[in-house]
């Protein structure tokens, strides 16, 4: 968010306390919501698109911009600021955020941010810009996280890391166009991997679990995860997901064909 603080801050615990409330009444309000790098995971995606009554596809193609890091080429998204609108998020309007209720992980932790190890937060808002501790009261950072839904959030999306691909496994970096296109379909595109799923061999390929299955035509959450164990299955191979019996022999008679 704009209004980091480049200083280092003391590493902080959920047990610290912070003053911090941010409300429409400080003189600085929504002047963070401008050119700044905020990444989104699968979990943003699908509640911001819900939100927006837009397909996936519709989201990814006028809010985000996808990066390829050069260490992993594994797809990363974030959120496209308004150029027309003086780099504004395009979700800022003169009353705040238009889609609070389902802001970004990110925005929701701020002024924390995550320290380096597990359990530790850094107060990353720079006193400068952020007028959110004046006469604002005490409270935990576990608190304030709860405040925010932060770990709701963090339980979606941990769930979806451990069933996924690890990056650190990845036996060489991803740099086949096609392999990084399908990544990001099944991390964020999930109409797209959907109909995957639904209409084409997947189902004759792979063997899915039938609650999960049922769950597939109207629950984003089961699309994700069914996309994170297809990922480690094809990055990782594994047991994420189950070949239908009968399927490599076949496969490769007709290959001979
Ligand atoms: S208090 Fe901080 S977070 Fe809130 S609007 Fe002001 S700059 Fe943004
Ligand atoms: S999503 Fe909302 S809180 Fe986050 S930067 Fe945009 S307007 Fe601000």
């Amino acid at each position: 968010m704009k209004g980091e603080n480049p200083e280092p801050s003391p590493v902080l615990t959920r047990e610290s306390s912070i003053r911090f409330q941010c409300r429409p009444s400080l003189p600085c309000f929504t002047k963070c919501c401008r050119d700044v790098t905020i990444f989104l995971g699968p979990y943003d995606v699908v509640r911001l698109r819900r939100r927006l009554g837009m397909t996936s596809g519709e989201f990814l193609r006028h809010y985000t911009i996808t990066l390829l890091p050069e260490a992993s080429g594994f797809p990363l998204l974030i959120l496209r600021m308004d150029e027309k609108r003086d780099k504004k998020c395009p979700f800022v309007g003169p009353g705040g955020c238009t889609v609070y209720e389902d802001r970004p992980w990110s925005c929701r932790m701020f002024p924390l941010d995550k320290g380096e190890r597990e359990g530790q937060y850094l107060f990353v808002a720079s006193k400068d810009l952020c007028l959110g501790e004046d006469g604002a009261e005490e409270i935990s950072v576990a608190d304030y996280l709860l405040s925010q839904g932060v770990p709701h959030y963090e339980e979606v999306e941990e769930r979806l890391r451990a069933l996924g691909p690890e990056p650190g496994m990845l036996r060489e970096p991803i740099r086949n166009p096609r392999l990084q296109h399908m990544c990001r379909m099944a991390m964020y595109d999930v109409d797209t991997f959907r109909r995957l799923v639904m209409e084409s061999r997947f189902l004759e390929i792979f063997y899915v679990e039938r609650d999960l299955l049922e769950r597939i035509p109207t629950d984003d959450i089961a699309v994700l995860e069914l996309g994170q164990r297809w990922l480690r299955f094809g990055l990782q191979e594994g047991e994420s997901l189950r070949l239908r019996e009968g399927i490599l022999g076949r496969d490769a008679a007709e290959g001979r064909k």
